[in-house]
């Protein structure tokens, strides 16, 4: 049965939309003294995305980079702060809801007492005032026959744990084969698609675990595996300068990490994929690259709630990418519902850095009581950090347009473990994160097939 949910004391209600980085940073500085705040996302928690790359392999802990939503809406004590577990499924931008499927069976968090009697599985519709969706994109497959069923993705912290698994039994598996067997060599190659930092970073990371971990217990396993790197464009980190991405190609490749660059996946089978590499502007090579673990890492593209939602605004026709926004962050077409993050089409890089800037706009925005006459949104770019392997990353530290350094090395590494450290929103996480790099000093990885 579908019903409406409203907290009536004469406060307007401001719907949130996802536990990420726009979602997240938007809950902790909107003052809940003037709104009724509620956030509805599937996701119990946050994710510190720029770590990531590193939780496969065990550098750092799966659990060190995620925080309870909880944690961050206990702290909200100053008025009314309501958390469902649940999916959106539909904005219905006429009557002002929002449609969720709940997750939860517990009743959900917070001070909303009509709030109490969802269910498992309920639908039920959340009305609001202000609508602030932050829901994220999802991997992009491209179409690309074979990637939904035989690749993995790195996006959601659930995907990590599978990544190491599928590694660890092809290890396994390998281990029980002759040298040579074409069999134990194709288990040992790691595939990962796309030169984004995603891609290379965990290629990077992977590479790591071979050289300093696996390379001390099974060393004839560790110098037969092999990573390839496959990238569609002739650059990898195509956000960097070039001086950068040269630096970074050749750390890759005295890693012996394998790139492939002007070569893009156009099949993927069961045990091997089609890498298509371009000669010239008319010709290319086919390649078939036998794989055992398929990482892929090609991007994202926005998700069904917000398809469906443009499809229905004609100011938004023809938008690809997400929602089209105002210079104050309002959606086109509509009055009271705001984008943020890697949902909204701004003309700016779908990063966290984005994403969180643009929460913090629009809740000064909202606190101020400025909706409707607000000055545009200015994003300040801080630069861009990459972290390659073997203990070197390159940066690009700016202050919007000027640069305060430009490297890349060891150094570079410390000066990226800083700044993460610094970025990371909580400091249990922020401890764990800082115990997991100290471990790593003192032990190899975190390596385990299932917990
Ligand atoms: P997200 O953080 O993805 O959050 C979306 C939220 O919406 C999630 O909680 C999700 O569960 C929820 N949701 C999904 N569907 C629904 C629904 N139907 N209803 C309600 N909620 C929903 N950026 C940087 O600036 N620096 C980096 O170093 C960096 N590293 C990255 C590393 C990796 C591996 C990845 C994948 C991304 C990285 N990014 C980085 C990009 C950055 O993570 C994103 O730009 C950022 O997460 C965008 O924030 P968001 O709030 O728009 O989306
Ligand atoms: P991306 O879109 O940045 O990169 C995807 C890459 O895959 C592109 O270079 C594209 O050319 C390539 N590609 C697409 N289809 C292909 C195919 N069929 N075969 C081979 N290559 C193909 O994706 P991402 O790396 O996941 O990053 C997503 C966003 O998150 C970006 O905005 C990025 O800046 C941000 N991010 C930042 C960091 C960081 O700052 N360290 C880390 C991760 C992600």
């Amino acid at each position: 049965t579908l019903s409406s949910y409203v907290t009536n004391n004469g406060k307007k209600n401001v719907v949130i939309l996802g536990s990420g980085w726009g979602g997240i940073s938007f809950l902790q500085h909107i003052d809940e003294s003037k709104y009724n705040v509620t956030l509805i996302s599937p996701r119990p928690h946050f994710l510190f995305t720029p770590l990531l790359p590193s939780t496969p392999v065990g550098t750092v802990d799966e659990k060190s980079i995620i925080e309870p939503v909880v944690n961050f809406a206990v702290k909200k004590t100053k008025g009314n702060v309501s958390y469902y577990e649940a999916q959106a499924t539909k904005i219905n931008h006429v009557d002002n809801t929002v449609t969720i499927k709940s997750f939860s069976h517990v009743n959900p968090f917070g001070s909303s007492k009509n709030a109490d009697s969802i269910k498992k599985n309920d639908s039920a519709d959340i009305k609001y005032d202000y609508l602030i969706t932050a829901v994220g994109a999802e991997p992009n497959t491209f179409g690309i026959p074979g990637v939904q069923e035989h690749g993995m993705f790195l996006k959601e912290i659930e995907h990590s744990p599978k990544i190491r698994k599928q590694f660890i039994e092809n290890i396994e598996k390998a281990n029980l084969l002759p040298k040579g067997d074409p069999e134990r060599k194709r288990l040992l190659t790691l595939v990962v698609v796309g030169g984004g930092p995603t891609g290379v970073e965990t290629a990077g990371e992977l590479q790591d675990y071979v050289d300093q971990d696996l390379k001390k217990f099974l060393p004839s396993i560790a110098e037969e595996v092999q990573i390839h790197l496959v990238e569609a464009l002739p650059v990898i980190l195509n956000m960097f300068e070039s001086k950068l991405t040269s630096y970074a190609q050749k750390v890759l490749e005295q890693t012996s990490i394998k790139l492939h660059l002007k070569t893009a996946v156009s099949e993927v089978k069961e045990k091997y994929l089609v890498a298509k590499t371009k000669i010239s502007d008319t010709e290319t090579k086919s390649e078939e690259i036998p794989y055992g673990t398929l990482i892929w890492a090609t991007g994202n593209k926005p998700r069904t709630i917000v398809t469906d939602l443009i499809k229905e605004i004609p100011e938004q026709e023809g938008s690809r990418r997400g929602l089209l926004v105002d210079e104050t962050l309002k959606v086109k077409g509509l009055n009271n519902v705001y984008a943020i993050g890697d949902n909204a089409v701004a003309g700016l890089a779908p990063t966290a850095q984005v994403a969180h800037q643009e929460a913090e706009y629009l809740t000064k925005v909202f606190n101020k009581n400025q909706i409707g006459s607000a000055k545009p949104f200015k994003y300040l770019h801080y630069g861009a950090l990459a972290y390659l392997g073997a203990e070197k990353a390159i940066a690009n530290i700016t202050y919007g347009k000027r640069q305060l350094y430009t490297g890349g090395g060891v150094i570079t590494f410390y000066i990226w473990r800083l700044l993460y450290l610094s970025m990371i929103i909580s400091w249990r996480s922020r401890f764990k994160v800082m115990s997991d790099w100290f471990k790593l000093a003192l032990f190899k990885r975190d390596f385990f097939k299932e917990l």
